[in-house]
């Protein structure tokens, strides 16, 4: 059966993308599908049509190809022409709730928006995004997800000769920050306009019935702002650095993509940074929630001129509206995190909130303070509400801290409604025990590629099968290998460990 593509993008926005094929790959493989995520979309192909759709070889008629266009702040720096160098958008495809979803194709080849790049992905970098994509959608945080991976039977050319490969993506919608900007930075604002009344549509449909545009579009602003409040505060409570908060690389929907530098912390210390580029740590793990809020002023940017020209107001009083939305994400981003970080501490809502905040302070204090590993800390901090297991003293260099706090702690769960019970539940619900640890994600890399060009997909498998079930306690004694993913890499590993952007 074809699959029923619709294309409600390059229907009602023409303009905002080009027409492009895919590359012919010679030998294209299928290596790894994501079975549940093709059944929630009911892809069902046999496997000749599915290689076809996927390799970009044979795609159905009713596929559109399409390459967005898109600028975009990078590291702080307006370009105003980038868009899809090397992904190519085939349609959208309605889940089982009836929402849409792209599918996109990335490492596909060249596009008119190509520049100097060759359009294509190897297959390390395409197989790391598998995991950390997957990872996340696990870990309960808005992602785009990894739907396949091809070999094309081809070799790219980066600092190595590398072999070829296609990653099949979706998300909820490719509409970036930087699609604004794009036509906000040529002053097309009746295509700003056409694009936010999309984005409306398609993300935001409890705003379609507002017929006051200023109402509307500051509204828009405000949901964007939560989304992305709400998606932040989950990356910050899992240790996620992201590495490439650049405005083409934040989705209006809320949901992360762009999986190239991306890596989760150890040990914790909010100066993390793990991208080779980022010298001056722009995108450390501390600076995320005020770097989206800045990626979201820019965003706010593109509003004004369209809310300017549909209503009499000046754009001084628009500007201070949109600073108050901005502001707002502040405070927003606040709560969410302290609601997220008091469910990791076991710290209900009957426990005033100066006293969470207090708690969950000073015990991120104490983690960085002891260099303590952020992940199973807090993990094991779910078996100290009586007494404290040498498995969590152990992770710490001086117990009388660790002990003050664990004290001030046991004394304001007792103050909780809930029983210790559900305390624990509700701790392990949201302090997963198995996350993407850096030097397994690399073991796993190096021996899916033999240098000689074989695959072996066994360790990745068996790395992603752990990273799909993060919260659930393995049984270690049955699953050895579950267990060493709790533990984290040597000192000398993480001091020369680095990722990289555009791979
Ligand atoms: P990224 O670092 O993946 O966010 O990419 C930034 C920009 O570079 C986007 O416009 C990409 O489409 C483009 N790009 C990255 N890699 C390639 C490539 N191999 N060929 C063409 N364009 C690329
Ligand atoms: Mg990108």
């Amino acid at each position: 059966m074809t699959p029923p593509f619709q294309h409600s993008f390059a229907d009602q926005l023409e303009g905002f993308y080009a027409q492009s094929s895919p590359a012919l790959s010679k030998e294209p493989k299928l290596i790894y599908l994501n079975k549940t995520l093709t059944d929630e979309l009911c892809l069902e192909l046999g496997d000749d049509a599915l290689l076809g759709l996927l390799s970009g070889n044979q795609l159905p008629k009713n596929t559109n190809s399409i390459a967005q266009a898109y600028a975009g702040h990078q590291f702080g720096q307006f370009n105003p022409q980038l868009g899809d160098g090397r992904a190519l958008i085939l349609g959208e495809l309605e889940d089982k709730n009836g929402t849409l979803h792209d599918l996109c194709l990335k490492g596909s080849g060249r596009t008119p928006f190509s520049r100097g790049g060759d359009g294509k992905a190897a297959l390390g970098p395409m197989l790391r995004e598998v995991l950390i994509a997957e990872a996340m959608h696990a870990l309960d945080i808005p992602t785009t997800r990894s739907l396949a991976v091809l070999t094309t039977g081809e070799d790219v050319y980066r600092q190595s000769i590398e072999p070829g490969a296609i990653l099949a993506r979706t998300a909820a919608s490719h509409i970036r920050i930087g699609t604004f900007q794009f036509f906000a930075a040529r002053g097309l604002n009746d295509k700003v306009k056409q694009l936010a009344d999309y984005t409306i549509a398609r993300h935001y449909t409890e705003l379609s019935e507002i017929t006051d545009p200023q109402e509307k579009y500051l509204d828009l602003l405000k949901l964007v702002c939560e989304r992305q409040a709400k998606t932040i505060a989950k990356w910050m409570s899992v240790g996620f650095v992201h590495g490439v908060m650049n405005t083409d690389n934040m989705l209006i929907s809320g949901e992360t993509i762009d999986y190239g530098p991306c890596a989760f912390m150890d040990a914790y210390n909010p100066d993390t940074v793990f991208s080779s580029i980022d010298h001056a740590g722009r995108y450390a793990y501390k600076n995320q929630p005020s770097i989206a809020q800045w990626n979201l002023a820019r965003f706010a940017e593109c509003l004004i001129p369209i809310m300017s020209s549909e209503t009499q107001q000046d754009t001084d009083s628009l500007i201070a509206l949109v600073k108050h939305e901005l502001t707002n994400f502040e405070s927003f981003y606040q709560a969410e995190y302290l609601k997220i970080f008091s469910r990791k501490l076991g710290l209900d809502e009957n426990i005033n909130s100066e006293a969470r905040k207090q708690l969950v302070d000073d015990w991120l204090q104490l983690l960085e303070s002891q260099q303590a590993d952020f992940t199973n800390a807090f993990r094991i901090l779910s078996d100290a509400i009586d007494v404290t297991p040498t498995s969590l003293s152990n992770l710490f260099k001086e117990s009388n801290a660790l002990e003050e706090w664990l004290g001030r702690w046991r004394a304001q769960l007792k103050r909780s409604e809930n029983n210790t019970r559900s305390i624990v539940d509700t701790m392990n619900n949201n302090n997963p025990w198995i996350i993407p640890r850096n030097h397994f994600v690399e073991e796993a890399l190096q021996a899916a590629i033999d240098p000689k060009g074989s695959i072996d997909l066994s360790l990745f498998r068996e790395l992603l099968d752990a990273l799909e079930n993060p919260f659930e306690q393995p049984n270690f004694k049955k699953y050895p290998y579950k267990e060493a993913l709790t533990q984290p890499a040597s000192a000398s590993f993480n001091n020369g460990f680095m990722t990289f952007c555009g791979t």
